[in-house]
């Protein structure tokens, strides 16, 4: 069985005591594929020293965290052009809209968004949304660049049955993750009418913790938690949802 996490930031600060260990801990689970999401330039070196350290189980994204378009946004989105040329990525992202932190930079995010959107277009790579208390905001970015080229995943879906068909609309997958075990999380109320073509599993680890973790810090390996919840919403077996869903990730980053 090969589990695949689709969105962990396993170079965040929170790792910094044990994070070796705690790979180790998430591999041993059989959780052996990580795609690393990108926030902002100042954790590029990091990333690629975790790419150094497991290749054949990392996979990073180039991008710009909205929480983190500021004044200088401009520069660092010619940042992730320029990795974008220089080297392989596996997707764009994460890039989105966040109007949960800061409602004041809604234009320049949904700015930054639009043009991350251009570049995996053209570099034929996936993009990963990152959308909270924005879906109107975010929608409507992708009606302006949707069309052929555009694909990738919705992470950590948290909307409603009708938002999650409007995402699938536009050649996304949703990611599902830590919220599916939350006890008010609302998705597994109607997560079994989406067709297991359509999802893919995540932690959003140090983010996020699943049930029985809410509240503390996440990590991969509970990515085991999510896996049996979604077994169990799909009256399915974990093994079989582990094959469905990495082989979902394999169709949307090409490996
Ligand atoms: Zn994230």
């Amino acid at each position: 069985m090969i589990i695949t996490d689709t969105h962990t930031h396993l170079y965040s600060e929170s790792f910094n005591e044990d994070r070796e260990e705690m790979i180790k801990r998430a591999i041993d689970a059989n959780i052996k594929r990580f795609f690393i999401p990108a926030i902002d330039s100042t954790y590029i070196e990091d990333m690629y020293a975790l790419e150094k350290q497991f290749p054949e189980n990392i996979f990073l994204m180039a991008g710009l965290h909205p929480t983190h378009v500021k004044e200088n946004f401009r520069e660092e989105l010619a940042i992730v052009e320029k990795q974008l040329n220089e080297r392989k990525f596996y997707a764009v992202g994460e890039t989105g809209v966040d109007l949960y932190w800061d409602k004041s930079t809604l234009d320049i995010q949904q700015e930054a968004f639009a043009y991350q959107i251009r570049l995996a277009k053209k570099h034929k790579l996936p993009i990963v949304i990152h959308c909270r208390d924005a879906f109107d905001e975010v929608f409507e970015v992708l009606e302006q660049e949707k069309g052929e080229g555009l694909f990738g995943v919705f992470h950590c879906f948290t909307g409603t049955f009708e938002q999650a068909q409007q995402a699938l609309s536009y050649n996304m997958k949703l990611g599902i993750g830590g919220v599916v075990t939350f006890k008010n999380g609302k998705i597994d109320r109607f997560l079994g009418q989406i067709p297991l073509s359509e999802i893919v599993l995540e932690t959003d680890a140090p983010y996020l913790a699943p049930a029985p973790y809410r509240g503390k810090r996440n990590e991969s390996l509970y990515l085991v938690e999510v896996l049996e919840k979604v077994a169990a919403v799909y009256g399915s077996t974990p093994e079989e949802i582990a094959k469905i869903t990495t082989r979902n990730s394999r169709d949307i980053f090409g490996v």
